[in-house]
């Protein structure tokens, strides 16, 4: 017991501070790319990138006068691969991760370019900007509103019914690390439950194989009004590297209604963190419970 008490004290507190102080996350971690979108323009512009994508997510459609080049966020899996085949210094991996959105359409990015007449791309005409990037204080903001909002919404916790749709299950390894000492998820008042009855937010990863269409359906009926559903990672937001196929419905919203798109292969503990918070203030406009 003495000894139990003295490592105890000698290890100390281990939770992050997050979302009041900013996540510090290591070196070496690698967040989405950042695209510098004038740069692409009057060159052999976004061709190599979107070459080299596994997933799609850069993609080029050209009209008549114009080029329309998109980056999906949604379909990004953070490989790096663009950054690696892109020669002109517009793509550059950066650390970030808080990319949560209440809106599929705010993880897109796209932008207009002349076309000239033999087909290579010109200058930049227009840029459509999603929701990235966030205001430095907005997941300090989040976390003090949902505090209060898992009060007024709910009277006590929020409990989340997670759902493994076909996951490789690097997300569910992400996600039993909210549970750790680290990251505490307890603390917010938020914590799992073995069935979608006493849930309030389904937490879904894989791009939904078409084994698990009918359990997450059946789930999605089990959970009580006003339930969130919360898609996780590049699979479960768009079928991430699996996309569409015999096997899989590409993505969450194909089955049920998602309310907060988590993006990342898998998302780290944090962003999952800011997507639940997120997810809590979505909880508030969908209504009371009856
Ligand atoms: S990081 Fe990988 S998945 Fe994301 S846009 Fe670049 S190449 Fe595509």
């Amino acid at each position: 017991m003495f000894k139990i008490l003295k490592k105890t004290a000698q290890t100390g507190l281990v939770t992050i501070g997050y979302p009041q102080a900013p996540a510090r996350v290591s070196d070496q971690f690698r967040g989405a790319p950042r695209f510098d979108f004038a740069a692409w323009g009057n060159g052999s512009g976004a061709r190599a990138a979107a070459d080299a994508c596994p997933t799609g997510a850069i993609a080029i459609r050209d009209s008549e006068h114009s080029r329309h080049v998109t980056v999906d966020y949604g379909l990004c899996i953070y490989c790096g691969e663009c950054a690696a085949a892109d020669s002109s210094g517009a793509v550059q991996m950066t650390r970030q991760f808080e990319l949560a959105a209440i809106d599929r359409r705010n993880l897109v990015v796209t932008a207009e370019y002349a076309l000239a007449a033999e087909g290579s791309q010109g200058e930049l005409k227009k840029l459509h900007h999603g929701y990235w990037p966030l205001e430095e204080e907005e997941p300090a903001r989040l976390e003090r509103e949902a505090r209060s909002r898992i009060h007024q919404v709910l009277g006590r916790s929020l409990a989340i019914r997670q759902v493994d749709a076909g996951s490789c299950n690097g997300c569910e390894a992400e996600i039993a690390a909210l549970n750790n000492p680290i990251y505490d998820l307890e603390r917010f008042g938020i914590h799992f439950v073995a069935s979608p009855r006493h849930a309030d937010m389904l937490l879904v990863t894989g791009p939904v194989t078409r084994n698990m269409e009918l359990a997450l359906k059946k789930a999605y009926r089990a959970t009580p009004e006003p339930r969130v559903v919360v898609a996780v990672g590049a699979c479960g937001i768009s079928g991430g590297i699996f996309g569409r196929n015999y096997a899989t419905l590409g993505g969450v919203d194909q089955v049920v209604p998602v309310d907060v798109f988590i993006p990342g292969c898998p998302p780290r503990p944090h962003a999952l963190l800011h997507g639940i918070l997120l997810a809590v203030g979505r909880m508030e406009q969908k209504g009371l419970p009856q």
